[in-house]
This record gives C-alpha cells, structure tokens and sequence, in this order.
C-alpha cells in the first residue's frame, strides 16, 4: 500500500470551512483505494498568529517540510482586522510568502476552466464564451515584486518614501518558462507570454529568454501579449488563450480575473509546484465577508485536491472523476450562492451539501 503525508492548513476565514469539504474527498478516495493518506493538521495564518504569535509556526514548518504534499486554505483577514496585526506578521506576507519560499515552489498552475454547459455562471455573452473557456495560467511564484528587497523610511526632503525592487535572474525565468512549454505540449501548442516590455526592463529579459527557451520547442507557437492588452482581451476574446506564462504580480492580478470570467473566485483551484515540493490551494483569499456562513464554493479546494492527486500522486484517474463528480452536481442545477443568484435558476446549496454531494457523485464514479 502507498503511504503519503499531506500537511492540511485550514488556514482563516472561509478556509477551514471549504478544506473541511477536499478532507471529504480525500477520505472517499483513501478508502477506496490501495493507499492511505497521513493527514496533519497545522495551524497557518492569521489564526496562527492568534494562537501562537507566528502565523507560519516553526512546528508548522516542520510538518510541511516532512509531507509528501501541503493541502492550504486560504489565509487573511478583512482590511480593518488585519490592522490588528503588526505589518511585518500579517498573513500574506510572514506566512504564504514564505511558505513558497521554503518549499521552493516556483510554478503555480491555475486552471480558468469553464464547460460550455456551465456558460451561464459567466457575465460574459455565450456568443463570447462559444465553447467553454479553458485556460491553463501559469504564474512565476517565487520572484519578482512580492519576493524583492523593501525599504521604507523619510528621504532627504523629509517625505516618508518606499522603495521595492523587482529582480530576476535567467534561470529563475528559464526554469518556469520550461514549464510553460512543457504544459503547451501537452495542450494546444500556443504560448502567449504576458510581459510590459515596452515600460519593464524585466520584462524586456523575460521575454530574451522566453525566446531562447522557445528554440527547444519549435512546435510551440509563442505569442507575445503586453499584460495590459491581454487584461481586456480576457473579457473580449478568452477563447484566443490557452496556456499564458508571467510573472509573479502580473499573475496575481490575471488570475483573479480569470475567476471573474468564470463568475466566481470559487472555482479557481491551482497546483504550486518546485523540483521536489508541492503546495494546493484555492487561488482566491480567506473571504472574510462571509467566513463562518456555510456558503462558501468549496469547488476551489476540492479542485485543489484533484489537482494533487494528479500532479504529486499519479492518481489520475481519481482525480478526473473528482472533476467530473463537481461537474456533475454543477448540472444537476445545485450551486453555492456565489453562482446562484435569484433569477439564475440554480438552486442553491450549503458548502457542506456542495461536498456530500461531490462525494455521492464520486461513489457512482467505481
Ligand atoms: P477574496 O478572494 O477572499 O474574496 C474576493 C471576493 O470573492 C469576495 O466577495 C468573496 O466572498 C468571494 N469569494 C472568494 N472565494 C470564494 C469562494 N470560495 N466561494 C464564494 N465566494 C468567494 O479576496 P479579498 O476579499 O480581497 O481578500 C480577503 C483576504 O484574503 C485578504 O486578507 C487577502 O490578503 C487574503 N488573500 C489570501 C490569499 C491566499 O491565501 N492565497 C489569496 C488572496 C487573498
């Protein structure tokens, strides 16, 4: 029998709430299957910093360091608790930053999947989305703005100022930029590069080595966007798109639209991944304005899961028919109240309905 560890971080707000739902999934999959699931618990967060002072505790470290894979809930408070937290311990930046830091995960994969049958959850046109959407997003994870020097202080003129600094070298761009590569091989073999050469010196490195990688892929079509143009042709065209690579912040924000384009953050899993560690999670935050409700979309953190059975266990099968279980509740008409409005003629269901049913479709599933 395999054995794995998966460190589980419920993380803050919505997070222990929807993990609560992939641990459903994860226990259906164990128990049906020549393997079992080693799962610790860790806290992480702003409930960490609550608890134990540090948001990212060393014991938590410890045990992420041990697993074979890390299941994370979304981590953060709302704007105003979060001022109660010294600037320097807040969630984002002394515990998810970090975190990728000590796992070395420099790939995230965010998936911005939608099925044609599923068009209606977008504010898009159906005439926009044809067929569905189907984008895979790959953001550099561990680089650039988020990761470079800061320096805050009064400068000569005795006005308070800031400095950041945004730094890559070519080996950090090659590696992720392989990745990409790799991912349009195994898809449509279309490339667009998201960069702002014309402003970034960054983005003019970027892209020189972008274009040296491309030479080991000659099947790939690479196609430059500047991140800007490639915002608006999100919401005009995303259909043009299918694997698109950039950097860190440029990921960040693209990737949230992403979930705008599909109607909600709820449905945005990803994968982060390094040569020998890997990390899940939702890509949207902790939700604070309904934390605790019961109506959250667990689709993000059971996507999550798929994802790590896929890409950290080669349970492939499992994970496919953890998607098509999720699909499955989706056109049965059942959502959480994200994709349910009044008037969308979907009915809605609890975070936990969202799950037992997952689960009972899953079951039909061997
Ligand atoms: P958010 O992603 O938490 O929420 C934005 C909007 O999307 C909200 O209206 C929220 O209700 C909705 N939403 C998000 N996930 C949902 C889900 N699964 N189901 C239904 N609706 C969902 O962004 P925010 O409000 O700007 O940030 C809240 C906190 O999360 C902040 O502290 C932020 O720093 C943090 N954050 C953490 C991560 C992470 O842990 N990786 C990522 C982004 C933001």
């Amino acid at each position: 029998m395999k054995k794995y560890t998966i460190a589980i971080l419920p993380g803050d707000g919505i997070g222990p709430e929807v993990t609560r739902e992939a641990v459903k999934v994860l226990k259906l999959i164990e128990a049906r299957n020549d393997v079992e699931f080693e799962l610790q618990e860790a806290p992480f967060g702003a409930s960490a910093y609550f608890e134990q002072g540090h948001p990212f505790p060393e014991s938590t470290k410890a045990i992420c360091a041990a697993a074979d894979a890390v299941l994370k809930g979304p981590v953060g408070l709302s704007y105003e608790a979060t001022e109660k937290i010294p600037v320097d311990l807040r969630p984002e930046r002394a515990a998810i930053l970090p975190l990728r830091k000590f796992l070395n995960t420099y790939a995230n994969l965010r998936p911005v999947y939608l099925p044609k049958g599923l068009a209606h959850f977008s504010p898009l046109k159906p005439e926009i989305i044809g067929d569905g959407i189907d984008i895979m997003m790959i953001r550099e994870l561990v680089g650039g703005l988020y990761f470079g020097e800061k320096e805050v202080g009064v400068n000569a003129r005795g006005l308070r100022y800031v400095k950041e600094t945004l730094e890559y070298d070519e080996e950090q761009i090659a590696r992720i930029v392989h990745v990409a590569f790799k991912q349009c091989m195994a898809r449509k073999k279309v490339l667009h590069n998201i960069h702002k050469n014309n402003v970034l010196k960054s983005s003019v490195l970027w892209n020189e080595i972008v274009e040296e990688v491309a030479k080991q892929y000659p099947e790939v079509e690479v196609r430059h966007q500047l991140v800007d143009a490639a915002a608006t042709l999100l919401c005009l065209n995303p259909r043009q798109f299918d694997v698109m690579v950039m950097e860190n912040m440029f990921g960040d924000i693209l990737s949230d639209q992403g979930g705008g384009i599909l109607g909600s953050l709820g449905l945005m899993p990803s994968a982060c991944l390094g040569e020998t560690s890997a990390y899940y999670e939702p890509s949207h935050g902790s939700a604070p304005d309904i934390g605790g409700k019961n109506i959250a979309n667990p689709y993000s953190m059971i996507g999550s899961v798929a994802m790590m059975l896929e890409l950290s266990f080669d349970m492939r099968e499992e994970s496919r028919n953890i998607w098509n279980a999720m699909q499955s509740v989706f056109t049965q008409g059942y959502s959480t109240l994200d994709l349910s409005k009044p008037g969308s003629g979907v009915k809605m269901i609890a975070t936990d309905a969202f799950g037992d049913r997952v689960v009972e479709e899953l079951k039909k599933s061997r």
